[in-house]
């Protein structure tokens, strides 16, 4: 250690040597708190560095003609920048006025800031020559005025053309970020591989290319195709991405297909006398679903499937059928889900449904313990019990079965798509299905995942209306209440969503508030329980019971409420400040209500002051009523930059794909995938280096690369 206290390793990374992981800690201008600061959006190193696009474009590449400086528009003007000076704002104690005049020609534009960027700071003494870009005002003495402009002085030459903005903490900052992406990207740009080998790119750019254009983009780029994301680096890394991901897929499935898994042949008595005894008659898809299931299951290989289907789609009691073909062949079955009491449902409903075959079944959560744990353990152990649903507790516990057949994951999506690892260790040949309502249109699923086992569910069961939704504005709130109360002295059920708790930035739209406020004004007499994400588990459940049971007939709650959850009785649901949440999230939700024979609405209430744009999203529910409707329009009123993430896709690992967007191209990037799987089946050559990282980065969750590490 030197006396300054900087290791070695530090300087020798301050030196130069930066690599692909170093930290950012170890790059100059990084203490320990941008560091931090970093930190918490995921920029650890320097290659999250490199892989944190900008959010958008400034375009500095024209002066504007005098013309068109005209309130409104975005302008980037030349000229010569007056003493700025600073004052502090009436009324604000942190806020400083800074301003001065620009003179362009005869003209002079009044430039303001509230609070002069860091970076400016060095530019005061005044008197250069300057460009400034920004949007024109109309000032208040009749001339025009630019607030908030971006400055560069010429004194610096001419400034990039077009110029990165990044989402990055404040105390970064814009022109500290972009240099250290500069140096990351100059400095590891050629140890970054992307996952397509060079030998099958063809006409694509490689990753570290497409990086380097998309950060520091040549002043012939096409400045549109940039902003919105579209740009061909843009294009090119989504591609790489969705490589790696058929890669995976494809990969897995080779890999299920050679593991020997249980075959299940044979023995039909049990899941025939089920869907005979059903209370209703199995839809079109759910029968198909079944058949395909039953086919794969047969098969003396490992199966691996996901069912996909809308909320309410059915899919629990395909499962169900699955279960029973398990137990009636001999073996043991299942079923995970990511709640107590999700779990709890299905438990109930294969009581309910399967009750008569004499399966006995349990449950596995962190609730049970002491003598009733012990004892299903036993069971499970010895193979008395068929079919156990489950949490985590299933998987985290030191459970053994005599002989699972089959797992089930529920709600996949909030496991992760390779997190079918998880389910190994109750038992390694047990067959798999993933149950998921992944909200993305079908077409686009179908191709997608064409490198996966999929039975889509693509139809309601009969005899469901449709949900009427509606969209209100706080103003009208009294009329929602009127409806609300007329559902609630009908015998209805009813979901009351807020978006916070008790101590969060609105009290008024808080649990605790809002529940006191309808106790006591509208819904006098009503039974009122209320739900959120900070009582623990046991709390939540409790609500959630005493609402399934008819304890209580309205639940105030946050968005907890929206995973899986069936309860036929509940009529309505009312969403306050609906314009904060995605539509995906909205349709989950709305999906709480419409499960039995009555007509249920969803009434969707938007902030007083949501914009524009916001209520015509927010319009979109009142047309889509299918999941593939609403993300369909989720993803084209999305903008550009904000990408798919994890929360619409349903934990898949991509980043950069769009899926519109790149709809066309997963077709082509699943063809080169299969086609580079062929010639090195094992990913074991030179040339398979970068497929192999990012595989292993796309499986990283669930399990051992085995074969392919
Ligand atoms: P999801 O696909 O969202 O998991 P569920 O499996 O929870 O949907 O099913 C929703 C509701 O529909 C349940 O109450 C279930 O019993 C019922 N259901 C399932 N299949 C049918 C059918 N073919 N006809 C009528 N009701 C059905
Ligand atoms: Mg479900």
């Amino acid at each position: 250690m030197r006396p300054d206290g900087l290791s070695e390793a530090v300087l020798g990374h301050k030196r130069g040597a930066l690599q692909i992981d170093s930290p950012l800690a170890a790059m100059a201008g990084i203490g320990p708190k941008r560091a931090a600061a970093l930190e918490a959006r995921g920029i650890v190193t320097a290659g999250d560095l490199v892989f944190h696009l900008p959010a958008r474009y400034q375009d500095w590449r024209e002066r504007t003609p005098p013309d068109d400086l005209r309130a409104g528009n975005i302008v980037v003007v030349e000229g010569d920048l007056g003493k700025i000076s600073e004052r502090p704002m009436r009324g604000s104690r942190w806020r400083r006025l800074a301003s001065g005049w620009l003179t362009v020609g005869e003209m002079r534009i009044r430039v303001v800031w509230f609070n002069l960027p860091a970076y400016m700071r060095g530019y005061l003494p005044g008197g250069e020559r300057v460009l400034v870009r920004g949007r024109v005002a109309a000032g208040l003495d009749g001339g025009i005025e630019i607030v908030q402009p971006e400055l560069h002085p010429l004194s610096d030459g001419e400034p990039k053309a077009i110029r990165p903005v990044y989402r990055v903490p404040s105390i970064v900052g814009q022109r500290l970020f972009a240099s250290l992406v500069a140096r990351a990207l100059a400095e590891t740009g050629s140890s970054i591989r992307g996952a397509i080998p060079d030998e099958v790119r063809s006409e694509v750019p490689a990753v570290r290319d497409a990086l380097g254009y998309i950060h520091d983009p040549p002043p012939d780029a096409d400045f549109d195709a940039l902003a919105n994301g579209e740009s061909r680096g843009h294009l090119a890394l989504a591609f790489d991405e969705l490589f790696a991901f058929e890669l995976a897929l494809s990969i897995e499935r080779i890999r299920s297909a050679r593991r020997s898994g249980i075959a299940l042949a044979g023995f039909r008595s049990l899941s025939a006398r089920m869907t005979e005894d059903l209370p209703f008659v199995l839809t079109g898809s759910q029968s198909r679903a079944i058949e395909e299931i039953g086919a794969d299951l047969a098969r003396p290989n490992q199966m691996n499937r996901m069912l996909m289907g809308d909320v309410g789609s059915g899919k629990t009691i395909v499962a169900f059928w699955a279960m029973i073909r398990a137990v009636e062949c001999g073996h043991q079955a299942a079923m995970m889900a990511p709640t107590e009491l999700l779990a709890e449902q299905h438990y109930r409903g294969f009581a309910r449904v399967c009750g008569r075959l004499g399966v006995k079944s349990a449950i596995l959560t962190g609730s049970v313990t002491g003598a009733a744990r012990s004892e299903i353990l036993r069971e499970l152990s010895t193979g008395e019990t068929g079919v156990v649903f489950g949490t985590h507790a299933l998987i985290q516990e030191r459970v053994r079965m005599r002989g699972l057949a089959l797992g089930v994951i529920d709600e996949q999506h909030r496991f992760g798509v390779f997190d079918r690892a998880k389910m190994k260790a109750l038992g390694p040949k047990a067959n798999l299905l993933m149950m998921t309502a992944t909200p993305i249109p079908r077409s686009l699923a179908m191709s997608l995942f064409a490198n996966l086992d999929v039975s889509f569910l693509d139809e309601l069961p009969a005899g469901r209306t449709p949900i009427a939704t509606e969209i209100h504005t706080e103003d009208d709130i009294a009329r929602v209440h009127e409806e609300l109360r007329a559902e609630i002295d009908g015998g209805g059920r009813a979901y009351y969503v807020v978006p916070f708790i008790e101590g969060d930035e609105d009290e008024a739209k808080s649990v605790s508030a809002t529940a006191a406020r309808l106790k006591k004004g509208v819904l006098h007499g009503a039974r009122i329980g209320t739900m959120h994400g900070r009582m623990v588990t046991s709390e939540k459940d409790r609500a959630m019971r005493e609402f399934r049971d008819g304890a209580i007939n309205v639940l105030v709650c946050t968005t907890v409420v929206e995973v899986g959850i069936d309860v036929p009785e509940a009529t309505i649901i009312v969403v306050v400040a609906a314009e904060r949440y995605g539509l995906a999230q909205l349709h989950q939700l709305r999906g709480r209500v419409g499960r039995g024979e009555k007509p249920s609405r969803c009434c969707l209430v938007a902030s007083s002051d949501a914009d524009e744009p916001a209520l015509e999203r927010l319009a979109v529910m009142r047309e889509s009523m299918t999941g593939a409707e609403v993300a369909e329009a989720d993803l084209r009123l999305r903008g550009p930059g904000d990408l798919l993430g994890a929360r619409q896709t349903g934990a898949l690992p991509l980043r950069f794909v769009h899926l519109i967007r790149d709809h066309r191209t997963i077709e082509r990037a699943r063809k080169l995938a299969d086609d580079w799987i062929r010639r090195d089946p094992s990913l074991a050559s030179r040339e398979s280096e970068g497929a192999r990282a990012a595989v292993r980065k796309m499986l990283a969750l669930g399990f051992s690369l085995g074969d392919v590490g």
